[in-house]
């Protein structure tokens, strides 16, 4: 097992796929304990941090579009909720014993993008994890971060659900974008836990139907639990025709969706090929479509001409912007959409590869790693 002991900053650094080790990050120092150099940022003492498809992923393959290697290795990590050790001169907002969510990603603030409010798509972002802006990940004992992308989380709130707030905010950053609209139905294609926040949010914000799609019955059974008046689709993984496959979907839909002959919304957040053709032909003419999260494959076949014909609204949707984590907080605070039936398992710091392992493995919705103890 591997060891945090003597370190100022440990930190699980991934330098190759399958490659990782507890190594020191250390921090400038005051009197020998970490400390800020900038009088805007805030220290975080980590608690608990979220593994998602794209750890795994990292893991795996030791990168997405850019990789790690032995000489520019990465704190990996990007959900996280802590503990303030440490604040800046300038930082009234928050206070040493706040627990916060962290938001991960930290724009330049001076780009087009920042400037039009669309900081997810700032030319120079800076995200937890990311090896191109060489920003490390959470998954640290102390982890640096400017105090406006800092939340705190309210009493009730514990910090193993805190950690939710990042993958909450994706969701609701997908249903904003699609533009969902009160009294509409909408068809989530994946159940896992970007699915299920997204249909969490769209009754949030008055969706009529909500159907989640998987080709795993215990992923529906599990959608049927936790989205409260939801309805399933099992897909078969053996039918080939897409369009067969989406008028089956449409039929056991009916008769709501007859006199429109499809489905309103399609969130598609399972990647995969064949999924995101039944959303197209599963949509009435007119319908919105939005792709969420990471495909699972770079490039798929799409079936363009139905998607001209129906003069559907085709959309990406990346991460979260402006307002979005403030809502996410809302709806949790609120009790509008909960998170902690998400929480699978909790791995210590030490043996954070099992906790990629068991992810990888489709085990668990969210698995945990816990911060480093004392
Ligand atoms: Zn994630
Ligand atoms: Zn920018």
């Amino acid at each position: 097992m591997a060891s945090a002991t003597n370190f100022q900053n440990p930190s699980w650094f991934l330098s190759g796929p399958h490659t990782a080790s507890i190594r020191d990050h250390r921090l400038a120092e005051d009197e020998g304990n970490p400390t800020l150099t900038d009088p805007y940022d805030v220290l975080v003492r980590i608690s608990y941090v979220g593994v998602c498809g794209s750890d795994v992923h990292f893991w795996n393959h030791g990168g997405i579009q850019t990789f790690v290697s032995s000489t520019a290795p990465i704190i990996l990590g990007h959900e996280a909720s802590g503990i303030i050790a440490t604040v800046g001169s300038k930082v009234d907002s928050l206070k040493p014993g706040d627990r916060v969510a962290i938001e991960p990603g930290f724009p330049c603030r001076r780009c087009n993008f920042c400037k039009r409010g669309q900081y997810n798509l700032c030319l120079g972002m800076r995200f937890a994890a990311d090896p191109a802006s060489g920003q490390h990940g959470t998954l640290t004992k102390y982890f640096v971060a400017p105090a406006d992308f800092v939340y705190v989380i309210p009493a009730e709130m514990s910090l193993e659900e805190a950690v939710l707030v990042e993958p909450l905010s994706v969701a609701v950053h997908t249903v904003r974008n699609l533009g969902l609209k009160a009294g509409e139905s909408v068809v989530v294609m994946g159940s896992g836990t970007i699915g299920l926040l997204c249909a969490k949010v769209a009754c949030a914000f008055g969706a009529e139907r909500v159907v989640l799609c998987d080709v795993l019955p215990q992923k529906l059974e599990f959608a049927r639990g936790y989205v409260e008046g939801c309805e399933t689709f099992l897909l078969d993984k053996g039918q080939m025709d897409t369009e067969v496959e989406a008028k089956r979907l449409l039929d056991a839909l009916s008769p709501a969706s007859a006199d429109i002959k499809g489905v309103d919304n399609v969130i598609e957040a399972s990647g995969a090929g064949s999924a995101i053709q039944i959303g197209i032909f599963a949509l009435r003419n007119g319908g919105s479509y939005i792709q969420t999260g990471m495909s699972g494959r770079a490039k798929v076949e799409f079936p363009i001409n139905v998607f001209s014909a129906k003069e559907l609204n085709l959309k990406g949707c990346f991460r979260y912007g402006a307002g979005d984590y403030e809502l996410a907080m809302r709806l949790l605070a609120s009790k509008k959409v909960g998170v902690k039936e998400l929480i699978s398992s909790v791995t210590p710091f030490e043996r954070a590869p099992e906790a990629w392992e068991k992810t990888g493995k489709g085990e668990g919705i969210k698995n945990l790693i816990e911060g480093v103890r004392d």
